[in-house]
């Protein structure tokens, strides 16, 4: 059953499972569904009635069921949505959607732990592409995604799992909570930074021994099950909004972008059905999507490190997917708001959310500023909240000058008591082929 196309090579057609697997097509073209599913506005107050479990499971079986049983699908939302997702009203017409309940605080837990979960099921299926060879999965991270990827995956059998970060360039706090599990997860520390890092991936990706011997996949925000998983938290968030609220029409949601998947899963909902008005795009200095929907010039200007790291992307590699979605469905970018924040900015929104009670990260902060900038009279906003502020306690603090009382979840607690198990490489790909190689043949 062909589900999905390659945006570059339209001819080359794939099942679920093998986008799951494979993540990227040829030519490192992403995969984009043939059908998408459509929901009558009836079906979508039915949808909305549901619980979270069940609706997600009813909307993936909708873009995947095709290929998999809906127990099987349930099965695998109920193993990895385990944690609340509360929309939380900060004013009359504005509300927070707290993405980050999950076991590493950022809202890359759903997309992680959705396609474990789904790799996992291929496994015990006895899926024909996981039994020829070895299941490794090989990401390179800056902090967030090796977090989430790690307890995603970790203790699942026949599935290796190997992270590379740059060593003493991320956080004693997200180093440890990766890097003590052991087991199936194996963390590299290398002699250089996340750019070294991502090549010596891409290398890995392109060795010849390496790709026969190996199904190799990165599990990043290009694989086609993370964004499903990522879809089903913007109808949850309107089943948490009054039926009066959700009749004006007038719903405006705003995303915190880097990379652009989050944007993708909900531009994805709306073509789907969703009842949303609009979308905002926010983003920090890293600005090549507003400038271009300003300009209609794609240009892309070397990354800045701003204090909403996870967003310091400058070339987004999702934006081909919204294009590819604006074609089909025949929709124009004049639908779409935006805005860029600047770190002076952000600091001051932490400061103005605190006023109002809350204590939001700098992700978070960035998608509300612009939501307060754009959002119009007789509107409703929400804003996604990505990341716990726990992760940024000292930022926090030291940006309203006090103490705040934000906690870390006991797992990670006990885990920076731990210590750290990694591996440590130069920059140099034969010493990474060489440790995954004693590892996993
Ligand atoms: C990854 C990340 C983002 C950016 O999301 P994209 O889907 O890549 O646009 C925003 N906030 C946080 C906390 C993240 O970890």
């Amino acid at each position: 059953m062909k589900l999905l196309y390659n945006i570059k090579h339209s001819k080359e057609k794939v099942s679920f499972s093998e986008a799951l697997i494979r993540g990227l097509g040829k030519n490192q073209g992403l995969f984009f569904p043939i059908n998408l599913p459509k929901f009558s506005s009836s079906e979508i107050d039915t949808l909305l009635k549901m619980n979270f479990i069940e609706r997600s499971a009813y909307i993936l079986s909708k873009y995947i069921g095709a290929e998999l049983l809906y127990e099987n699908i349930l099965t695998c939302v109920k193993n990895a949505f385990t944690f609340p997702v509360p929309l939380v009203f900060i004013k009359k017409n504005i509300a927070i959607l707290e993405l980050f309940h999950g076991p590493t605080l950022a809202f890359k837990d759903f997309g992680s732990r959705l396609m474990a979960s789904m790799l996992m099921n291929q496994v015990k299926e006895g899926y024909k592409l996981i039994k020829t060879k070895p299941l490794v999965i090989l990401t390179a991270t800056s902090g967030d995604t090796g977090a989430a990827v790690a307890h995603a995956f970790y203790g699942l059998k026949n599935i290796h799992v190997f992270i590379l970060y740059p060593k003493d360039k991320i956080s004693i706090l997200q180093e440890k909570s990766f890097c003590t599990l052991g087991g199936n997860i194996t963390t590299i520390s290398v002699d250089g930074d996340f750019d070294i890092c991502q090549s010596l991936v891409k290398q890995s990706f392109e060795d010849d021994f390496l790709k026969k011997k190996l199904h190799l996949n990165s599990a990043n925000s290009i694989n086609i099950s993370r964004l499903l998983a990522q879809v089903c938290y913007y109808f949850e968030a309107l089943s948490q909004i009054s039926e009066r609220i959700r009749a004006t029409n007038k719903l405006v949601i705003s995303v915190p972008s880097g990379n652009f998947g989050n944007l993708t899963a909900g531009l994805l909902a709306q073509s789907s059905g969703l009842p949303v008005q609009c979308f905002i795009i926010a983003t920090n200095l890293n600005d090549t999507v507003p400038r271009f929907l300003q300009s209609g010039i794609w240009n892309p200007l070397p990354t800045l490190s701003t204090l909403s790291n996870a967003m310091d992307v400058s070339c987004p590699s999702n934006w081909s997917r919204i294009e590819e979605l604006f074609r089909r469905e025949k929709r124009s970018f004049d639908e779409l708001k935006y805005g860029c924040v600047n770190d002076e900015l952000t600091k001051d929104t932490i400061n103005k959310l605190s006023k109002l009670g809350y204590i939001a990260d700098p992700h978070t902060a960035v998608a509300y500023q612009v939501l307060c900038d754009q959002l119009n009279c007789g509107e409703f906003g929400i804003c996604l909240g990505t990341a716990h502020p726990a992760k940024f306690k000292k930022l926090i603090e030291f940006v309203l000058d006090k103490k705040v009382n934000v906690l870390l979840p006991d797992v990670l607690k006990n885990q920076i008591k731990l210590p750290i198990l990694s591996y440590r490489i130069s920059g140099c790909f034969s010493k990474l082929r060489d440790l995954i190689c004693s590892i996993v043949l």
